[in-house]
């Protein structure tokens, strides 16, 4: 890999195979691994304050000489407190250690020394215990904090970590091409990896973080061109009629501004060589179905079908409703395939999809098995595609010749994020609502108001209305949770006895939930009480009310979806959030969403809130996890890296130029790690 690191760590001095399995521990096994584990935080001692200033009861750094040592005192269980007096010469202070003869036997009278530990006593009398102690004389004034483990101290760490870097003082060695450097006013890799460990200062830390940061994120990009580069086969379905005006003009409303950009795009795209590769982002209800039907007709037009695969069955049927309603009028054939069908009725259905009888298609995974055959399949349609594994998504795919794709997601991800993720895709978002869309007023409240939030809920009932209320979890068996089943009976005790209230949960067949589903879109059912099972795109636009209980248990991204589901048709909608969670943190995290109503912003703030390990559990989402690189900060320097490795793909795509070749391997290593997450 990298010439010379990737010795095995035991080729550091003072690493035997005993400690070498703790560093296994930490994921460390070579001295490259060493280097690019990086501090977890600092401790600055080059600032000390004087002792007189010491904050009581907390950490800090202080600086002085050892004016006395005291004799030993044993106390019981064989432990030995050491003292020594040390003074700034304006204050004294006691430095207390326990048990550490050798550190004691360090501190030597007349000299002095840097501290870092906590502070205690009072006004007059100080005290620091087990503090980490310096020579004043140190040259690193700014010591790294590492993520430990059992058996491997601080000190131990830094001191492999000083040994891992006189290694790189050995093998210089720079991966990135010179023009990159200077291009992008990047400091050598030598130096960033002595300054992230052991800053020289506040500047040379900022540099160092901006290469290593900057490294990362090209790698990643690098790593997403490499994967597009691979996607880029002829297609076998070009299409040459890009006439769709027919389907415009059929549609009972206006396009908005971002969907016509949309459906350009994806025009563009189903005309050209290589078969579209298209994320369509939008937030709930930003229409996006309408250009996925827009793509449907014209794959329609140019005699090919379209695929659409949806996540559940409610999803599929709601899916299949609007394409029918937007494209049987214009004469194109719409079918669904579900897995809940009988046999039968499945089998009769799949040889008119393999007869070309039906041109678009709508079913749940039902549609990747072998048994469906396509006529010509040249449109794949998938939503929300982060509940599909990318391995269903190409199945469908290969039941074409190299079909074009589109993906929809409804949650709205920020955009560093979806180039992250999405990075081997081109992206387009719909960032706007359709006109007329009254905002959702929402409210988050502690479970005292929750009588009066039932009884609004009734007096919208009893104006027709419908309304949602979502608990958590099915069963009790966390106490403190609304259980739906219980919370039901529950209802029947408050203003609520006398209306019709359906249930719905994960542990119903598909059968049973699209029949709960379907009865309260026909009104059959004025509240639906469920789990989160309604989170994904369900219409029902005379719904006017979303209650959520304990809503402090969903991140704000997964309640703004929640929201989404009313505030759909004509009539004011409301969001009620209920929380018994005094933590004021989560009442705060809750008020946002009283005041943004825009999808994206939302998840940027639940980004900085949590992080993008957090944000939707990264693996469900192949989100690699970065080491230095955070995507809610580092978006300036993302796009650079962007830049960088286009320009670098242009030149050369498969990385051979000798001056590419570090990068090369380097990168081999970054995409095996990638994959395999
Ligand atoms: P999404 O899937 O993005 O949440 P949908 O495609 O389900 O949104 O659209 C939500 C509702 O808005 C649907 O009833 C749809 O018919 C309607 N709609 C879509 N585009 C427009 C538009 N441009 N103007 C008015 N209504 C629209
Ligand atoms: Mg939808």
């Amino acid at each position: 890999m990298l010439k010379g690191l990737e010795k095995d760590i035991t080729y550091l001095k003072g690493v035997g195979e005993k400690r070498a399995k703790l560093y296994a521990k930490l994921g460390i096994n070579t001295v490259y691994d060493l280097l690019y584990h990086f501090p977890r935080s600092y401790i600055d001692y080059s600032a000390p304050v004087p002792i007189s200033q010491a904050i009581l009861n907390e950490n800090n750094v202080i600086s002085g000489t050892i004016t006395r040592k005291l004799p030993p005192a044993r106390i019981k269980n064989d432990m030995v407190i050491y003292k020594a007096v040390l003074t700034d010469f304006e204050s004294d202070i006691t430095i207390t250690i326990f048990n550490s003869e050798f550190m004691f036997n360090k501190l030597i009278e007349g000299e002095s020394y840097l501290l870092y530990g906590r502070v205690t006593g009072n006004f007059l009398r100080k005290e620091i215990s087990a503090p980490t102690i310096l020579s004043e004389s140190v040259e690193e004034k700014i010591q790294p904090v590492y993520s430990l483990t059992e058996g491997l101290s601080l000190s131990l760490i830094q001191n492999a970590m000083k040994n891992a870097l006189k290694v790189l003082d050995e093998f210089i060695y720079e991966p990135m091409p010179k023009h990159i450097l200077s291009q992008y006013d990047l400091c050598s890799l030598h130096y960033a990896l002595k300054n992230i460990h052991f800053p020289k200062d506040i500047n040379a830390y900022e540099t160092a973080k901006n290469r290593l940061v900057f490294d990362e994120l090209f790698l990643l990009q690098l790593g997403m061109e490499r994967l597009r580069g691979n996607n880029l086969q002829l297609s076998g379905t070009i299409m040459k009629d890009k006439d769709i005006s027919e389907y415009i003009n059929t549609l009972p409303f206006e396009l908005t501004k971002s969907q016509i950009k949309a459906i350009d795009d994806c025009v563009t795209n189903m005309c050209g060589q290589t078969p579209m590769n298209r994320l369509l982002q939008g937030d709930v209800g930003s229409g996006k179905t309408a250009v996925a039907a827009a793509c449907c007709f014209m794959a329609y037009k140019n005699g090919y079908q379209s695929a659409l695969m949806a996540p559940t069955d409610i999803l599929a049927t709601q899916h299949y409703n609007t394409l029918s309603d937007f494209l049987e009028p214009i004469g194109v054939k719409v079918c669904l395939l579900k897995g809940s069908m009988t046999t039968k009725k499945k089998a009769e259905l799949k040889e008119k999809i393999e007869n070309g009888e039906f041109s678009v298609i709508v079913g749940t995974h039902a549609l990747v098995q072998k048994t469906t055959v396509f006529k010509n399949l040249g449109l794949v349609i998938t939503d929300e595609q982060h509940r599909f594994g990318v391995e269903q998504r190409s199945i469908l795919a290969q039941k074409g010749k190299n079909p074009h794709t589109l993906v929809m997601s409804a949650t709205p991800i920020p955009r560093t994020l979806a180039l992250m993720i999405y990075g081997d895709m081109d992206i387009s978002i719909l960032d706007e609502l359709p006109k007329g869309r009254q905002p959702i007023e929402t409210y988050a409240v502690t479970g005292k108001l929750r009588e009066r939030a039932l009884k609004f809920i009734k007096e919208r009932i009893d104006e027709g209305r419908q309304a949602y209320i979502v608990c958590p979890m099915i069963d009790d068996s966390e106490s403190d949770l609304q259980a739906v089943s219980t919370y039901v009976d529950k209802l029947k005790e408050t203003c609520l006895r006398n209306v019709n209230i359906g249930l719905l949960h994960g542990k119903l067949s598909p059968a049973q939930k699209d029949r709960t589903m379907l009865a309260f879109k026909e009104h059959k059912l004025d509240i639906l009480v469920s789990t989160t099972v309604v989170e994904v795109g369900v219409d029902v636009p005379n719904a006017v009310v979303m209650l959520i209980e304990n809503a402090d248990r969903f991140g704000l991204s997964q309640l703004h979806q929640l929201r989404g589901r009313v505030g759909r048709g004509k009539y004011k909608s409301y969001c009620i959030l209920i929380t018994d969670n005094p933590n004021k943190e989560s009442c705060e995290r809750l008020k946002i969403l009283s005041k943004i109503s825009d999808g994206f912003k939302i998840s940027e703030e639940d980004l900085k809130l949590r992080g993008p390990g957090d944000f939707f559990g990264s693996r469900q989402h192949g989100l690699p996890q970065l080491k230095i690189a955070d995507m809610s900060q580092d978006v300036g320097i993302l796009k650079k890296a962007q830049q960088a490795a286009k320009e670098i793909v242009e030149q050369d795509a498969k990385l051979q130029k000798p001056e590419n070749k570090y990068i090369n391997e380097i990168l081999q290593n970054f995409l095996y790690n990638l994959i395999a997450i």
